[in-house]
């Protein structure tokens, strides 16, 4: 297809279909794109305009949807619990970078997995941000745990439109036209699409992966040392190459703890940035900040030289 979207819109159909089951649980804070079922606590731009649902989503279309606090296997244990036989599945970020950069706890997707197994439901992968980017096999390079449907897009088109999902090929064989569940977009597969998104993959060789891992850790290295010298409050968390900077002390594991970081902080750490030519992910600190090979040494001493007047902008901020 040609949107991760699309991807998770059809992998829950896919879900629902094959276990012949309605309702779906997802994470606060983790955002799936604009699939209106799961636009209910969703993260990132939504995040950061406080919309828990958006005008236009019907109470009937958010109906089937249970949203649980991340990183609680107690929450998703007693889910399955109250709705016997009814969830079809649970959908996650492989590693959540929607809410900022939240991790699964260790063992946290294998727990899922072990819930869905053992209630009957799938468990959904949404590797649409990490897929390619967090290692050449995604989150899944990393933590090794086998999903029912993964999710793919973003990286994977090179920056152009394409997505996917797959999985397991019992359910896969449920999917028109070799089963009943319908599935279809004129424009999935496009060819000017996928050649582009090969000649990417072909490309990001284990050099290239070093090089992204090796650019993050010293940007890292360079916000902290900054903040620090500051004195302002902040964590950094990473999941692989992928981080962002949270204006809290304490480690943050959901979205609750996402929300009660100062985020006032982070906007005129973003606006000073700004004004000395760096523009980060401005969805407050709601975002994963990503690197890329483009990042050489030039861009990096840029940041560098923009960072002390930010981090004093951010210590000087107030609410
Ligand atoms: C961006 C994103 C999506 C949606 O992808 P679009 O191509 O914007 O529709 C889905 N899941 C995750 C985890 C994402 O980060």
């Amino acid at each position: 297809m040609s949107s991760g979207t699309e991807a998770t819109m059809s992998a829950i159909r896919l879900a629902r279909g094959f276990t012949g089951r309605p309702k779906v649980i997802k994470f606060a804070g983790c955002y799936h794109g604009h699939v209106d079922a799961l636009l209910a606590a969703a993260g990132s731009g939504v995040a950061t305009f406080a919309l828990p649902d958006t005008p236009g989503v019907t109470g009937a279309q958010a109906g089937d949807t249970i949203v649980l606090p991340y990183n609680d296997l107690e929450a998703v244990n007693e889910a399955f619990h109250r709705h016997p036989g009814e969830i079809a599945c649970v959908i996650t970020e492989a590693s959540p970078g929607n809410m900022g950069v939240v991790p699964p706890t260790p063992g946290f997707n294998q727990g899922l997995k072990d819930a869905c197994r053992k209630n009957g439901a799938l468990f959904i992968s949404d590797e649409v941000m990490t897929g390619f980017r967090t290692s050449r096999a995604g989150w899944f390079g990393i933590d090794g745990v086998v999903p029912d449907l993964m999710t793919f897009g973003k990286v994977m088109g090179g920056g152009f439109p394409a997505a996917a999902f797959g999985g397991r090929a019992d359910i896969m064989a449920h999917l028109a036209p070799a089963g009943p569940v319908y599935q279809a977009g004129t424009l999935s597969g496009n060819p000017v699409a996928t050649a582009a998104g090969l000649a990417q993959l072909r490309l990001l060789d284990d050099a290239a992966y070093d090089t992204i891992d090796a650019v993050s850790a010293q940007i890292q290295a360079l916000v902290t040392e900054a903040l620090t010298k500051e004195g302002v409050a902040h964590r950094i968390q990473q999941a692989s190459n992928m981080f962002s900077v949270f204006f809290t002390d304490r480690s943050v594991r959901n979205y609750e703890d996402a929300k009660a970081q100062e985020s006032y902080r982070f906007t005129a750490f973003f606006h000073s940035m700004l004004a000395n030519g760096v523009y980060l992910p401005p969805s407050s600190s709601f975002e994963s900040w990503f690197v890329s090979t483009a990042h050489d040494e030039r861009a990096i001493q840029r940041i560098a030289d923009a960072l002390p007047a930010a981090a004093r902008a951010a210590a000087e901020a107030t609410e």
